[in-house]
């Protein structure tokens, strides 16, 4: 049946006339596509302001500076990510800590949040709460400790295109700005691309200042007059992220079936659900309220149950030619980050979950036969072991 992996895109005919419709129009960048997609996902979050930019790492950079981040400042984020939910602090010449995980949600603990605010010398100016796997993280309680604390919410969304809080769209409330990836393996793809949305009118203009070298071509915002029509300022240093047409064509191609690709992977997560009960394996959380994205479907072995190693399970799935893999290994225990002082213990939720951790497949065009594959050899890894 071929190698499954554990995610990929979904590209149909209609995404592929976008594209061929962008690649012979009149601009490949700088075109009305950008702002036509931009638009359209800004109504899909029910949020007034999107910026595309080329990936979601330069999105999270990028915001960082436009809350004001800067050297001397401070970023709290949860080890529980992709390292560009860190990362982008250290660019802006910030400090960068980390908050613990709910071992439940596996999204940033408020309890955890709230002891590190109450007993910490230095408050965080950002804080990044991750959305994993696309469950929305608690930002009603976010909210209300930011507000008594003082610090911004910069919603790492990358997981999150089209989940809700409540039917409230992930972006368009509770956070300062939240941020998007439309990576290849993510729920929207644009091949490389990133979204910034914000209800704040400033912060919309900061960020597209900024991802086109701080430059403004727009006359109500000049400090000088203009001396002719061809006049722009640079206002600020600023980077070129600006997304191509060819690539927003894709992306706004693909929210017009988000809809679709998230009922197909709500449908293989309550499957997986079903046909993985009776296992000695922990199953993603269903928080009432809250309804996922399902980028990805992430397993957790259950030592207490079981004596199956997560080594085990995931050379048993690589060996059936199915692309297993871990989100994530904890960021502050990466070689890079240990240097900067972390270590084992420090965020003791995020690391036993990071050792017991597995992604499985999920995707739209994932089938009912590779699915019954990918937990038929969890099922007998697991009857193996427990026979030994
Ligand atoms: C994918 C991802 C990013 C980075 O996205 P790119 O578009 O690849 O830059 C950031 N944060 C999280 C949580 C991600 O999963």
């Amino acid at each position: 049946m071929g190698f499954i992996p554990y995610s990929t895109q979904d590209i149909d005919d209609a995404d592929v006339a976008a594209v061929t419709a962008a690649l012979t129009s009149a601009f490949l960048t700088q075109g009305p596509a950008v702002p036509a997609f931009e638009e359209t996902f800004a109504a899909r979050h029910a949020v007034p302001h999107a910026v595309a930019v080329t990936n979601a790492t330069a999105a999270l950079h990028l915001a960082c500076l436009a809350l004001g981040l800067g050297p001397g400042g401070l970023l709290w984020t949860v080890p529980n990510s992709f390292v560009a939910s860190a990362n982008c602090g250290l660019y802006c010449g910030a400090e960068v800590d980390f908050v613990d995980i709910d071992p439940v949600t596996r999204n940033m603990s408020v309890e955890a949040l709230e002891a590190k605010l109450e007993s910490a010398s230095r408050l965080p100016d950002v804080v990044v709460p991750v959305d994993f796997a696309g469950l929305p993280a608690d930002l009603a309680a976010l909210r209300a400790l930011a507000d008594r604390h003082g610090f911004r919410i910069l919603e790492d969304a990358s997981h999150a295109t089209g989940a809700d809080r409540h039917g409230r769209p992930v972006g368009s409330e509770l956070a300062d700005i939240a941020v998007f990836s439309f990576h290849a393996v993510k729920v929207v793809t644009t091949g490389e691309g990133g979204m910034a949305v914000t209800r704040d009118a400033g912060l919309a203009r900061r960020l597209r200042a900024l991802r086109s070298h701080g430059i403004t071509r727009d006359p109500a915002e000049f400090v000088a007059e203009a001396p002719g029509g061809w006049h722009y300022e640079q206002q600020a240093l600023g980077w070129n992220c600006r997304m191509t047409d060819v690539q927003a064509a894709l992306g706004r191609s693909q929210l017009a079936r988000l809809d679709a690709m998230q009922a197909a992977r709500e449908r293989q997560a309550a499957r997986y659900d079903r046909l993985l009960a009776g296992l000695p394996l922990l199953l993603p959380a269903r928080i009432p309220g809250l309804r996922s994205a399902w980028h990805i479907y992430v397993i957790e072995v259950d030592e207490a149950r079981t004596p199956v190693s997560r080594r085990a399970l995931y050379d048993a799935l690589r060996a059936a030619g199915i692309g297993a893999n871990l989100h994530y290994a904890p960021i502050h225990l990466q070689p890079f980050w240990r240097a900067r002082g972390f270590a084992p213990g420090d965020f003791p939720a995020a690391e036993r979950y990071g050792a017991r951790a597995l992604t499985i497949p999920l995707f739209p065009k994932l089938t009912d036969a590779q699915q019954d594959r990918v937990v038929d050899v969890l099922a007998e890894t697991l009857a193996r072991a427990e026979a030994a």
